[in-house]
């Protein structure tokens, strides 16, 4: 049965009956595919069924049956103020008043763009669309449009939403033909896109040499956030930079997940690596449907209605969706609250190390600013000494994973129900929320290290 540790003056049921998530999992399946509207949602990696959720505040997330957990999911990355946070509430409420949509520009979308700008000034140009999976699908047609070429280059790992072009595996070469990485991606389609090594320099410039001219862009995430949380190491976005201006590609970041997640000025800024196009969603739109893609003037003077690439978007540039993006990154965007928040990541990581040591697990972590990764295997004996590939990725132990997983969310602790999910912290994540995870992480390694 379920204990509840950290109940917060709201309800703590504790009965006997089937919990309502359950029942609600039940009716879920008949209605939508495996019950859910995004396959990681529905537990398969760990088990069991997932948790429904009825209301969110903070740091915490109260479930169907009124429970509460200390959430490091954060709607997998967009909450970084912590859960209706009442700036954000607020600004979407009073938005919502004035019309949901117009289909017609508004003045919300230049405040927004203009603070995007501020921050990630590579964006000359932007165009806000509604979801991730748009901005990159958009972006791989720009730098298409603009190259006249056709081929791609994606790493290993890395995830850049569900379009055609991206749902690609590795041939076992570098140069193999991509294969298709879903039911449904034409095999014509996938052949264009050839999947490297992540931090692989030598692969990258073997691909270059031999089919730099027919490359289009190479799509990168410059802190890989799907396969847990793993950075490029020291001199690869640079090398992939150097490649790309030699060959005429364009370098795509696709800093969905990592713009004003790890630094006011993303990746780009912390790595001092600057792309011709960047990719945005997630925290931009603070927890409402929004992406953006944008770079070079130039480039993105190919998009219509300037020129022959066609974009569009009912929603796009949503008023609502704007308010809550330009709330929160008016908040986020305030000096030290990146090293606060950093540092709230820093103890809890260095508490699991910690914990994990004591109970004599194999395990370790990567973070970059609010962001971090979980492996339960020993740190590799490469250079970094930490998690750099895919493989190294690939080779953690699941099962210590689920039961870790598990372990946590008896005690009140919702983490990802993947091992390939990046953790993030928000601000509202304070000293008790840390203290008390960390609580729950002790004794969770020891039930790892009795399996
Ligand atoms: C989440 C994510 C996407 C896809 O965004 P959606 O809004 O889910 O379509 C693309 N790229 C990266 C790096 C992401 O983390």
């Amino acid at each position: 049965m379920f204990e509840c540790r950290f109940s917060e003056g709201l309800p703590c049921k504790m009965s006997n009956a089937k919990p309502r998530s359950e029942s609600l999992f039940e009716a879920s399946q008949r209605l939508m595919p495996g019950g859910v509207n995004s396959p990681v949602r529905a537990f398969q990696r760990v088990g069991g069924a997932p948790l429904f959720f009825r209301q969110a505040k903070g740091a915490w997330v109260t479930d169907e049956d009124g429970h509460q957990y200390i959430d490091y999911v954060g709607s997998y990355g967009p909450m970084i103020l912590g859960h209706a946070h009442d700036a954000v509430i607020d600004a979407v409420t009073r938005t919502a008043r004035n019309g949901l949509s117009f289909g017609a520009p508004t003045a919300i979308e230049n405040e927004l763009a203009e603070l995007v700008q501020q921050y990630m000034p590579s964006l000359e140009r932007l165009r806000m669309v509604s979801s991730g999976t748009e901005a990159t699908m958009s972006a791989i047609r720009v730098a298409r449009g603009y190259t006249g070429r056709d081929r791609i280059v994606k790493f290993e790992g890395c995830y850049h939403g569900h379009s055609d072009a991206l749902l690609v595996k590795a041939g076992s070469g570098a140069l193999t033909l991509g294969e298709p990485d879903s039911l449904g991606v034409p095999a014509a389609v996938a052949a264009q896109t050839i999947t490297l090594p992540y931090n692989d320099i030598d692969a990258l410039q073997t691909c270059f040499q031999t089919a730099g001219s027919e490359i289009a862009a190479v799509i990168i995430e410059p802190i890989a956030g799907n396969m847990g949380c793993v950075p490029a190491v020291a001199g690869f976005l640079d090398a992939i930079r150097e490649q790309c201006d030699q060959s005429g590609s364009l370098l795509i970041f696709d800093e969905v997940m990592t713009g004003f997640r790890v630094a006011r000025d993303g990746a780009q800024g912390l790595y001092g690596v600057k792309p011709d196009l960047t990719t945005l969603g997630k925290v931009i739109g603070g927890g409402m449907p929004v992406g953006a893609f944008g770079g070079r003037e130039d480039v993105m003077s190919i998009v219509a209605p300037l020129g022959g690439v066609y974009q569009a978007g009912t929603l796009s540039g949503n008023p609502v969706a704007m308010a809550a993006g330009l709330a929160t990154l008016e908040l986020v965007t305030q000096d030290g609250f990146f090293e606060d928040i950093t540092s709230t990541t820093e103890v809890l990581m260095t508490g699991f190390e910690d914990l994990a040591g004591q109970a004599g697990v194999s395990f370790t972590t990567n973070q970059v600013g609010a962001m971090f990764g979980i492996f339960f295997r020993e740190p590799p004996t490469n250079s970094d000494g930490r998690v750099t590939t895919f493989d190294e990725v690939l080779a953690a132990n699941s099962d210590a994973f689920n039961t870790f997983f598990h372990a946590m969310l008896k005690a009140g602790v919702y983490l990802a129900p993947s091992p390939f999910e990046s953790g993030f912290v928000s601000s509202a994540h304070g000293e008790k929320e840390v203290a008390a995870t960390l609580t729950a992480a002790a004794d969770a390694f020891k039930q790892v290290s009795s399996n």
